[in-house]
């Protein structure tokens, strides 16, 4: 009987070795970035309460009606969902802990999340993000930073094309009203509204503001705006964020139709957008969420931040063609004849102890298939130690680049090394 293999979960992908690396690249430039801006790592679970998403990232949108991983703890019936996002999890974790009593918290995390979509190029079912929040800061001077850190990242990785959009949601209030007129306006137009608009209309009609229907496009770009319902406050912050990004030196786009896909953003709200990614072109996005803080805890306090889609950012450095090289080991030993082992062990470590990358022969291989793996592993050196050299006290280095070799001392292994 033919043996069934067993593969891994559509749209949840493995990340091999021969990738891992542009990760482990990405991951280390992240975390001195926000080491820079001061922020603290957090850590929390990957499954959570469902509860938890249910009522912060809000029913009528995409990811609670039909994108989350929801089941039931077979022990106590409990419902339970991987985590399809990671504000809800960090503020809850927050709150849970007292973190915000009398307190700002700067705050990253970084890990899987998951989300039942559609598997293409840029969206996956298991997908990666690392993700920012400010708490306890008013704004928009945070709401500044938050841009500027941003453009400072696309810097430092080389990314040097993305647009920034960006727009004001308001307040509840001002949103209720401008709803309300939305609303009014389809119903005139009802005949217009594809399926999913239909569905959004009463829902969450600012969604349908969202369309990617071009059908749908003069519809929207006629529609009541958010913009024109904003009273003086939001304006105001509006304005000054905006002012604040102008004397900074960034570029922006207002766009009105920008609403983001949870529904807790009031405020300041934006996306970096790549022209090399097609329809999954966002690759970090974000805006302010007092409203969530409330909702969550009870207490008014005031939030903002992001999230960086990682599969995103690793794909628009591969259309730049800047995805950092593979980082090889410095030293292959290959050993040749009886008793050779002892002393390869000995200096694999005094080499590890300077520092250097170092894989070892193991088992019995001939000379030439040795040479072949270093010559795979792309190593600088390889250290032949033979039954002549274990009775010398010596080894023979040779140069992989050059094609060269010399019978070298140990003692002076780690000096002809580092000299070269
Ligand atoms: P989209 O409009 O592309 O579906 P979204 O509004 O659902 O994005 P957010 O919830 O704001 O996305 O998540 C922040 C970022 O995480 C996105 O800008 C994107 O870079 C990344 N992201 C979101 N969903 C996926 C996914 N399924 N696969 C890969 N990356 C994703
Ligand atoms: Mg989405």
């Amino acid at each position: 009987m033919a043996m069934q293999k067993i593969n891994s979960v559509k749209g949840m992908n493995d990340i091999l070795p021969g990738d891992s690396h542009a990760w482990l690249w990405l991951e280390e430039q992240l975390r001195k970035w926000l080491f820079s801006y001061g922020y603290e790592n957090i850590r929390t679970p990957i499954v959570e309460d469902t509860k938890l998403f249910t009522r912060s990232i809000g029913g009528a949108t995409d990811i609670v009606e039909k994108e989350m991983y929801t089941f039931t703890d077979k022990l106590n019936d409990d419902s339970l969902t991987l985590r399809p996002e990671g504000t809800a999890g960090a503020l809850r974790s927050v709150i849970q802990h007292e973190l915000l009593y009398n307190k700002t918290q700067k705050l990253w995390y970084i890990g899987p999340m998951f989300r039942h979509e559609r598997p293409q190029k840029g969206r996956y079912r298991q997908f990666h993000q690392l993700g920012v929040e400010a708490l306890g800061f008013k704004g928009p001077d945070i709401d500044s930073e938050i841009i500027l850190m941003l453009r400072d990242l696309w810097q430092r990785l080389g990314i040097q094309n993305l647009q920034l959009h960006i727009n004001c949601l308001g307040n509840l209030d001002e949103r209720a009203v401008h709803r309300a007129n939305l609303i009014k306006y389809f119903e005139q137009n009802i005949n217009l509204l594809d399926e999913d608009a239909t569905r959004r209309l009463y829902k969450n009609p600012l969604r349908i503001l969202d369309t990617k229907n071009p059908a749908m496009q003069e519809l929207v770009t006629k529609a009541p705006m958010l913009i024109d319902y904003l009273g003086s406050e939001s304006l105001e912050h509006y304005t000054l964020w905006k002012t604040y990004l102008t004397n900074l030196g960034v570029e922006f786009i207002e766009n009105p139709r920008l609403v983001r896909g949870l529904d807790y953003y009031n405020l300041s709200v934006f996306e970096w957008v790549s022209s090399n990614l097609g329809a999954q072109g966002t690759v970090a996005a974000g805006g302010r969420y007092d409203p969530l803080v409330k909702e969550l805890s009870g207490k008014d306090n005031y939030a903002i931040g992001f999230a960086i889609g990682l599969e995103r950012i690793l794909l628009e450095l591969e259309a730049l063609n800047i995805v950092p090289n593979r980082v090889f080991p410095d030293v292959f030993i290959a050993t040749v004849g009886s008793d050779t082992q002892a002393l390869a062990f000995k200096i694999a470590g005094i080499l590890r102890g300077e520092g250097l990358s170092v894989v070892q022969n193991f088992g019995v291989n001939s000379f030439k298939s040795q040479l072949k793996k270093a010559d795979g592993l792309k190593c600088k050196f390889t250290v032949i130690i033979g039954e002549t050299e274990v009775s010398n006290n010596q080894v023979m280095v040779k140069l992989m680049d050059r094609q060269t070799q010399e019978s070298v001392a140990i003692e002076n292994l780690v000096d002809f090394l580092r000299k070269i």
